[in-house]
This record gives structure tokens, C-alpha cells and sequence, in this order.
């Protein structure tokens, strides 16, 4: 049977890490994919406290997840990364050590940082934006290196740039291929956003099925979630989206995807309802995994 596993940003930021932790495996999910957004944008945050204080937070994080039965099995580092502004990179510096050392206490094996964005540098000559991600990643590969965690960049989608909507630069699945080729560490690894890919697909790159062979075994990683090609809705799948699940399943056991299906869902929308969603959740998306997109 397939492992199941959900992000739970959206648990986090409304029940605290610990209820998180414990409404994922009441739902029945068999993992985690933890979010570290949330850390280093106060000064009272724990990633501005002792390195002791630091490291027994997250290491009793990871203890609590033990006795519960449930594994963290990534971790989601920042989104936002390295701009022409310097003091976004020097922000983004300090946060991401932290939150690969977080990822490390936390035992869990690897954590996704997004490439650099067209969101953010806007329309440059492409050699730009391929020697400014390969600069920011290998300022991260000594730290995963020495915490031996994989760092992991995404699949990606559209961008608005100059208040238009285009391709992002790493959404052309060919240019993050070739970004994660010439890292230069055996700490790294992909992950597959269906989401994402599927939004790409409005600029003519191909379908998350034919993404995830052209990436194949470097994928041990996932968000999986639908849309309807316009914009970001991580929608649970066959919810309004367009992705075809049976297909992705196929290219999944195709490349002999042997990691967890982790769902990156907008859990947000359901409010109150939340901790009852994802329980709802936990039930329907296990039956859609059993049944390779059928429920
Ligand atoms: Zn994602």
C-alpha cells in the first residue's frame, strides 16, 4: 500500500506544530510534509533563540511525532527566494540555515526550497536566472552537506511579471531539470508539484504525467494538488480540476516512484471546519490513492 502524506502549513498556523501532528495521524495520514514558512519573521521566533533552545524545540518536535506513529518526510523551506534585493538574500541566508538544521533535528530527510523566481526578478536574459539559482543553491549545498539533509527544488508553474502573466523561468521543466543536473552534491532531490505543472501547461509545457518521466528517479518528493490551469487553487484532486490522476499514477510507476503521495492542499478555505476537513481528507485521499485516482 502507498504511503499517504499531507502538508500541514495550514494545520500549523491554526492549531499550533504539536495538535498538527496529531489531527495528520488521527486522519489516518502516514506522514508529514512540515512547514517552516511560518519561522525566522519575528524576532521572538525560535529561530532567533540559542542554538540549545533551537535544537530542543524541533528535536522534541520530532519525539512527539515518534510517539504518535507518524513520519516528517520533507519539510518546506521558504518560498520566496533569493531577489535582486540584497537584503531579501541576506534574510533568506539566515532562514534557510535554520531551516535545514531544523529539518535535520526533526530527522527528516530533505527540505524544499523554491528556485529563484520570474516573480521576482521579472524578464532577464535567461542566463541570469540560470546563474543566480545555481549561486543561491550552491550557498545552500555545504549547509545540507553538513546536516545531511537533501535540499530540494520544485516543479513550477506561471509567474506575473510587469502585471503580466507568463511562464516562470523554471517552469519550463527542461530548465529545472538542467538547474538540478549541475548542483554539484549527492544532497539534493526533486519535487514533483502537479499543481504547478499543470498551471504551465496554459504555456504550452507538457502535462505533469510526461514531467514526472522526463524528471523520473530524481523525483523522491511531492505536492500533489489540481487547478484549473489559471490559477493556484491546490485544490484536492477531482475537485474542479483538470489533472489526469490515472495518468500521473501511471508515470509514477513508471519511474518507480517509491515515496509518500503528499497532498499540498488549501486547507485554509475550510476555516473552523479545518480539523474535521482533514479527517474528511485522510479518508478520501486514501481511497484515491488505493484506487490510482479512483475514489
Ligand atoms: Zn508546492
Amino acid at each position: 500500500m502507498k504511503e499517504i502524506s499531507i502538508s500541514t502549513g495550514p494545520l500549523q498556523r491554526k492549531y499550533g506544530d504539536e495538535k498538527a501532528l496529531k489531527i495528520a495521524k488521527a486522519a489516518g495520514f502516514d506522514a508529514v510534509d512540515f512547514n517552516l514558512e511560518g519561522y525566522g519573521m519575528t524576532d521572538d521566533c525560535i529561530y532567533h533563540a540559542s542554538e540549545d533552545a533551537f535544537g530542543t524545540y524541533f528535536t522534541s518536535l520530532k519525539k512527539k511525532a515518534e510517539e504518535l506513529g507518524i513520519r516528517i518526510g520533507q519539510t518546506h523551506g521558504r518560498c520566496g527566494t533569493f531577489a535582486p534585493e540584497k537584503d531579501r538574500c541576506d534574510f533568506v541566508r539566515f532562514v534557510t540555515e535554520r531551516d535545514l538544521k531544523a529539518t535535520m533535528y526533526l530527522g527528516s530527510p530533505a527540505c524544499v526550497i523554491h528556485s529563484i523566481s520570474t516573480m521576482s526578478w521579472g524578464i532577464v536574459p535567461p542566463e541570469v536566472m540560470r546563474e543566480e539559482n545555481q549561486k543561491m543553491f550552491s550557498e545552500f549545498i555545504p549547509l545540507a552537506e553538513e546536516y545531511r539533509v537533501k535540499i530540494s527544488q520544485e516543479t513550477f508553474g506561471d509567474a506575473v511579471a510587469d502585471g503580466v502573466r507568463v511562464l516562470d523561468f523554471f517552469g519550463d521543466v527542461h530548465e529545472l531539470k538542467a538547474q538540478h543536473e549541475q548542483l554539484e552534491t549527492s544532497w539534493k532531490t526533486l519535487c514533483m508539484d502537479t499543481g504547478h505543472v499543470n498551471k504551465a501547461t496554459a504555456f504550452g509545457i507538457m502535462p505533469a504525467e510526461e514531467a514526472i518521466r522526463l524528471l523520473g528517479k530524481d523525483i523522491t518528493l511531492t505536492h500533489l494538488h489540481d487547478n484549473n490551469t489559471f490559477s493556484d487553487q491546490h485544490l484536492p484532486p477531482k475537485m474542479g480540476g483538470t489533472i489526469n490522476w490515472g495518468n500521473v499514477f501511471d508515470a509514477f510507476d513508471e519511474i518507480g516512484y517509491s515515496g509518500t503521495y503528499n497532498f499540498e492542499l488549501a486547507l485554509d478555505y475550510f476555516g473552523d471546519t479545518l480539523e474535521d476537513a482533514v479527517i474528511f481528507l485522510g479518508k478520501y485521499l486514501r481511497k484515491f490513492v488505493d484506487g490510482r485516482g479512483i475514489v
